[in-house]
Parts: structure tokens; C-alpha cells; sequence
């Protein structure tokens, strides 16, 4: 098992939508076990392939007591529209903005055998599974904000000293 270095901000991979994972790649196993050795090291709620420099539709989340992966997953949400609570993200260090995200959230899909899985929540739960699924559409969450928030991110990320 390894710890991946975690992509950030400019690196073209975040900007690019993932290729489907299929049936019968070799190394999923072993992908997905150091996609959750790297979310507990950073101590994060959700980590996609992207961000580590993969470019497959899979992603990988241990928040509020739920832990899971889903490979190729598919995405629906429910319920009003809200901005708690709020978020930020391993690979846009140090910023944390509040953009709209469905209330609920139900992710289903395959595990590394293709076996279907499904999974539900609510608040930052739900907001972790849109997020995550973002990042296989190669979409970050500074994309969703509107007005002042997202004059201040591109301000802050235009920053010589942002990453540095
Ligand atoms: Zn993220």
C-alpha cells in the first residue's frame, strides 16, 4: 500500500473528465486501497482518481461514519438547493466557499468484483458524493460559485503565491 501524492491546483488532470473504469482492469484493488491509505492521511471526507493523477470514473469517501467506494457511479440528487454546509477541497488547498449543492444525494454502482453498491445521504454526505462525482466530470467546486465568491477565488488563485 502507498500514499499518493494528491494533485492541486492548476494540474491539468483536475480539468479533465475521467474515462469510464469498465470490466476487467487489472489493479483496481490495489488503486482503491491506496485511494483510501491517502484519504486517511490527509484526514479528508472524500477523494476522486483524478486526484491522483488517474483518469478513471471512481472515487473513494469515508465521511460521517460512511465509508465506501464507487467505480463508474452514477449520481442522483434530491431536495432543495443549499449552501451548508460549506466545503473545500484536497486538491484547492486552502480555499473553502459555500456553492449551491442538492440536500440528498444516492450514488449506485459497482464495486471492484461489479458488484452493484448503492449509497445515500444527506447535508455533507450528499455534498461530498456531488463534489466527488465533479471531479470525474473534470469540474471543481470553485466552478459552482456565483458573485462575490467567485471573484474572490479567481483572485486568490490567480495569486503568484497560491500553491507556493
Ligand atoms: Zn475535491
Amino acid at each position: 500500500m502507498s500514499v499518493l501524492t494528491i494533485r492541486t491546483f492548476p494540474d491539468p488532470v483536475l480539468r479533465t473528465p475521467a474515462d469510464a473504469v469498465g470490466t476487467g482492469r487489472r489493479g483496481l484493488h490495489r488503486l482503491v486501497r491506496d485511494m483510501f491509505e491517502t484519504l486517511d492521511d490527509v484526514g479528508g471526507v472524500g477523494l476522486a482518481a483524478p486526484q491522483v493523477g488517474v483518469g478513471l470514473r471512481l472515487f473513494t469517501f469515508d465521511v460521517e461514519g460512511l465509508r465506501g467506494y464507487v467505480i463508474d457511479p452514477e449520481l442522483r440528487t434530491h431536495g432543495e438547493l443549499v449552501t451548508e454546509p460549506g466545503e473545500g477541497c484536497l486538491s484547492v488547498p486552502g480555499l473553502h466557499y459555500r456553492p449551491e449543492r442538492s440536500e440528498e444525494a444516492v450514488v449506485t454502482r459497482v464495486d471492484a468484483e461489479g458488484e452493484p453498491v448503492e449509497y445515500r445521504g444527506r447535508g455533507l454526505t450528499a455534498r461530498c458524493f456531488q463534489h466527488e462525482v465533479d471531479h470525474l466530470d473534470g469540474m471543481l467546486f470553485i466552478d459552482r460559485l456565483t458573485g462575490e465568491d467567485r471573484r474572490d477565488s479567481r483572485r486568490r488563485l490567480r495569486d503568484a503565491a497560491y500553491g507556493q
